[in-house]
């Protein structure tokens, strides 16, 4: 996947999916995959005829919601398989089902996953697009006495499915012959009947241990309009019977899927083997692979509870910031990169755990520690006035874009008599240990001059309004005076006459808790009431031509995102991404 623009990290992932890769391989076990142009049924698309992939993975979103940080684990693991051992990874579209999909949702994954930094190349597919395919592989099944139309009522067999420890019992409509079911089916699908009336199962065994190879539903009436197939059908395959003929007919090699399918995995193989005997498919069939799905403390991954979020108004739209979402995150500022890094870093299990939302964030802040410009803004102002600074007077004092990175350069930033400074760098009456303004302390202005706090203004409530000080002119930083002053204290500042006020917003936790909706509460209840927090900033002048999804480091903040949905031009707005340290862990 040459087209891929991005690297793995440097330590290859090994993980036990990488394992039975390296095996299969060594024993070429997909060798008719590499595609000499064998013939296999005529059913079987063609897919990659002639690449010489020597895997094929997919990535199988069904398009009835915005894509979350657990599906970006599923999608730098295929993606990045795929990429690792020169094969091709799919996204396709798992749409059979005709209700709740939506082209709003189709475009939003494409995004998710090109910005995730992913190509599938040519591979992009759609599910619904082998309901011929599907249907007559049904058609097959029946005629060799492998399916059967049932028509109890849904009580009826769901009270003849039996349980866990007791066998399920036969429908009385089991032994209709294969010229009866096909008749039937064949009027399902022509609309003779209502939804609900007939339904086509697999016939395997009512007794088996596993509850999954009863007889399960494979065909439903659904007389629904379809958002790619319109109203061609009234029939829908279940999803059970959908998937593994959609990984076949892309001849995917490794169908990956979460651990709630491992029961699932003997009638994918009972169903690939059998249409493979009956000639529907090629061998060898796709292997289905089963991990851990992500699970991570602070944050709901459910589809139904992201959509309650958005739909009672709890957060502003899919891409708030706070969302789990991949457009939540994209807009905080999260970077693509810091994802994969998280995939690599998690790596892939076999059982469930959970996953601290601080390791998130640190993949987040090692990111954008080494690819972000630093700046220097102010967040809670107040004036700092030099008074032997001379009226009217100003100069440039020079900050490194990057500590680490001397080849980023400097900046100028203006320096004048007025400066802004965060309110909690003064105070009146310090603590033991406090080392920042207070008067008769020294401090450096970073980049700038040593200066002497002077004292304090305050209005008619003792509210501080402004700070003065005395600067000492010959300790400007760089020159060779700097030296002869020794200070503790270190703060930043803007020169208020040539700030840019803007809104900045404070994006924190959605939730409060580790586990929201433990223990029997609503999940709503754990919002943290002060997930979001809008202030207006004074930042450094030059932070006025950023442009949307620019991010920066604030320096003794935190890194920034100018907004990529609010920012206009030469009046960005600012999003917290992530604070400079966890604030999170000892609480
Ligand atoms: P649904 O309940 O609608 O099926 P879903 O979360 O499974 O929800 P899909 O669109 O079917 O959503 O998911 C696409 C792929 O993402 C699947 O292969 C699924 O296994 C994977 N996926 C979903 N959630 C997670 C998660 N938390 N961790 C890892 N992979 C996930
Ligand atoms: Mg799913």
């Amino acid at each position: 996947m040459s087209d891929i623009d991005t690297k793995a990290t440097d330590a290859k992932p090994s993980n036990f999916i990488r394992h039975i890769i390296d095996d299969e391989l060594a024993a070429n076990k997909f060798a008719r995959r590499t595609w000499s142009g064998a013939p296999g049924p005529a059913a079987q698309q063609k897919v990659g005829a002639g690449d010489t992939a020597k895997i094929r993975t997919r990535f199988p979103p069904e398009p009835n919601g915005y894509l979350h940080f657990g599906h970006a684990k599923s999608i730098c693991l295929n993606f990045g398989l795929a990429r690792d051992y020169g094969g091709v990874c799919h996204l396709r579209f798992d749409d059979t089902n005709p209700e709740k999909e939506e082209q709003e949702y189709v475009d939003s994954i494409i995004d998710a996953v090109s910005w995730l930094g992913w190509s599938w190349g040519d591979h992009l597919y759609q599910a619904s697009n082998y309901f011929q395919w599907m249907y007559d592989f049904a058609e097959k099944l029946i005629e060799s006495g492998h399916a059967y139309v049932d028509s109890q009522s849904a009580d009826e067999m769901r009270a003849n499915r039996g349980t866990l420890t007791e066998a399920g019992k036969n429908s009385p409509f089991r032994d209709r012959t294969p010229a009866e079911n096909l008749d039937l089916f064949r009027r399902m699908k022509a609309g003779e009947f209502a939804d609900g009336t007939h339904i086509l199962r697999a016939k395997i065994d009512m007794a088996s241990g596993n509850i999954n190879l009863r007889d399960p539903a494979i065909y439903r009436i659904r007389k629904a309009t379809h958002h790619n197939t319109g109203d061609t059908w009234c029939i829908y395959p279940m999803y059970t019977y959908a998937h593994p003929i959609e990984d076949a007919l892309e001849n995917i090699t490794h169908s990956i899927c979460t651990l709630e399918f491992e029961d699932q995995r003997p009638f994918y193989d009972w169903l690939l083997n059998t249409l493979a005997e009956l000639g529907c498919i090629d061998q060898p069939v796709p292997r289905q692979i089963e991990f851990a799905r992500l699970n991570l403390s602070y944050v709901v991954l459910s589809k139904r509870k992201l959509i309650q979020l958005v739909e009672e108004k709890h957060v502003d739209g899919w891409d708030d910031p706070r969302l789990p979402t991949l457009v939540g995150a994209r807009r905080r500022g999260f970077t693509p990169e810091g994802f994969r890094r998280f995939a690599d870093m998690i790596g892939v299990a076999k059982s469930d755990s959970w996953i601290d939302f601080s390791v998130l964030e640190d993949c987040m802040r090692e990111h954008l520690n080494e690819t972000a410009p630093r700046r220097i803004a102010v967040l809670d102002p107040v004036k700092l006035i030099i008074d032997n600074y001379p009226e009217g007077q100003e100069e440039e004092c020079l900050a490194p874009n990057h500590p680490q990175k001397p080849d980023w350069g400097k900046r100028p930033v203006p320096l004048s008599k007025e400066l802004w400074i965060e309110r909690e760098d003064f105070i009146e009456t310090p603590p033991k240990g406090y080392f920042r303004l207070f008067p008769g302390n020294m401090v450096r202005l970073r980049y700038g001059f040593v200066v002497k706090c002077i004292g304090c203004d305050k209005d008619a409530a003792g509210h501080i309004t402004a700070v003065h000080c005395d600067y000492m002119p010959d300790s400007k930083s760089g020159t060779p005076g700097a030296d002869t002053y020794k200070v503790k204290g270190n703060i930043h500042w803007v020169s208020a006459k040539h700030a840019y006020a803007t809104e900045v917003r404070h994006y924190d936790r959605l939730f409060a808790v580790e586990a929201p909706g433990s223990g029997g509460r609503d999940f709503l209840e754990d919002i943290n009431p002060n997930s979001k927090q809008v202030i207006t900033a004074q930042l450094e002048a030059a932070l006025k031509d950023a442009v949307a999804e620019e991010r920066f480091q604030f320096e003794r903040h935190g890194y920034f995102v100018a907004d990529r949905v609010d920012s206009k031009a030469g009046a960005p707005v600012f999003n917290r991404a992530v604070t400079l340290k966890d604030s999170w862990s000892k609480k």
